[in-house]
């Protein structure tokens, strides 16, 4: 319901969708496909997204597989679908075998990232699994303190830095650490997010990756990128960056309760090959659901 509610907007936009295929016939396919195609640009599907699913409808059209409107929405419906799932199967954590197995969260400031792993520490613990947080956000004074909120929200334990000028990647170092002597199922180490064009952040990100993987061989296993839903297509070239320093294994996908843009999440999932994992609907403990590729689309599409 939440999902669906939040992308309001975007259903909004692709209404013109359903008025263009009600009175669709053959002798006007150029000019509906045409509008179809700008319907899906103002949804935020880009530029290649939407050519690409125009462009697909249309051959079919001229195949004669499809031969009425309602079965043009459904491939609609369906090309969307498999461009999240084709690519992007993994959706479930990876978590491997060894203890603990360690969740890296990155993102932009601002897009999500502590709220998430509160919501993240939350499921999990729910599924049985005993989580240490680690507040790797040394940058941002308020953040420890945020993550500390969290924590005992949701009843975990957390590591913070002890002194003023300790580096992320020993806050982290030192967590896994702990996660390994004292029986810890997951780490989920939080990062700092200031401007992703700060190289000294990616710098960073590569030294906490590399410092948890010295204590547990094949940590990471996970690195989460944390983008804002309500970003739209901006969100293409930040996703890209972090996935070239970092190998991004994962999406958590925010504020999809606002007034978020559907159509970029799809351009982002087809570009990077990286699935959507969770998405946050709210800003309560609950409100991280893992993602549904199929309740999205007909969140999207009405
Ligand atoms: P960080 O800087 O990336 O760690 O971001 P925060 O976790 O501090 O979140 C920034 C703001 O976004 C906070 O006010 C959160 O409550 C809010 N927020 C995070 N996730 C969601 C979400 O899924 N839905 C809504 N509505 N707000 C969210």
């Amino acid at each position: 319901e939440k999902l669906f509610s939040g992308f309001s907007k975007t259903r909004n936009n692709l209404a013109v969708v359903d008025e263009l295929l009600l009175y669709w016939n053959l002798s006007e396919s150029d000019r509906v496909l045409d509008e179809l195609e700008e319907a899906l640009l103002v949804a935020d599907f880009g530029p290649k997204i939407s050519f690409k699913i125009v462009d697909t409808l249309r051959d079919d059209i001229l195949a004669g597989k499809l031969k009425s409107g309602s079965q043009i929405k459904e491939a609609l419906k369906k090309s969307v679908l498999d461009l999240l799932t084709s690519k992007a199967k993994k959706t479930e954590l990876q978590l491997g075998f060894r203890k603990p197995a360690v969740i890296m969260v990155v993102g932009v400031n601002g897009g999500g990232k502590t709220t998430s792993i509160g919501k993240l520490a939350h499921r999990l613990k729910n599924e049985g699994a005993k989580i240490l947080m680690a507040a790797g956000d040394t940058f941002r004074a308020a953040a420890s303190e945020q993550l500390e909120v969290w924590a005992e929200r949701t009843g975990s334990e957390i590591v913070v830095a002890d002194g003023e000028k300790v580096k992320a990647q020993s806050v982290l170092s030192q967590a896994v650490k702990r996660g390994k002597e004292q029986g810890y199922d997951i780490v989920l180490c939080d990062t700092s997010g200031r401007l992703h064009t700060n190289y000294s952040l990616m710098e960073e990100l590569i030294a906490c990756k590399k410092a948890v993987g010295k204590v547990v061989s094949g940590a990471p296993n996970e690195i989460l990128l944390v983008l804002d839903g309500t970003t739209g297509l901006n969100m293409l070239p930040q996703a890209r960056e972090f996935n070239e320093v970092v190998g991004i294994t994962g999406l958590i996908l925010t504020k999809l309760d606002g007034s978020a843009r559907g159509g970029c999440v799809v351009s982002v999932v087809d570009e990077l090959g990286i699935p959507v994992k969770f998405v946050g609907v709210g800003e309560g403990v609950d409100d991280l659901q893992p993602f549904d590729a199929e309740a999205f689309v007909n969140a999207i599409f009405s």
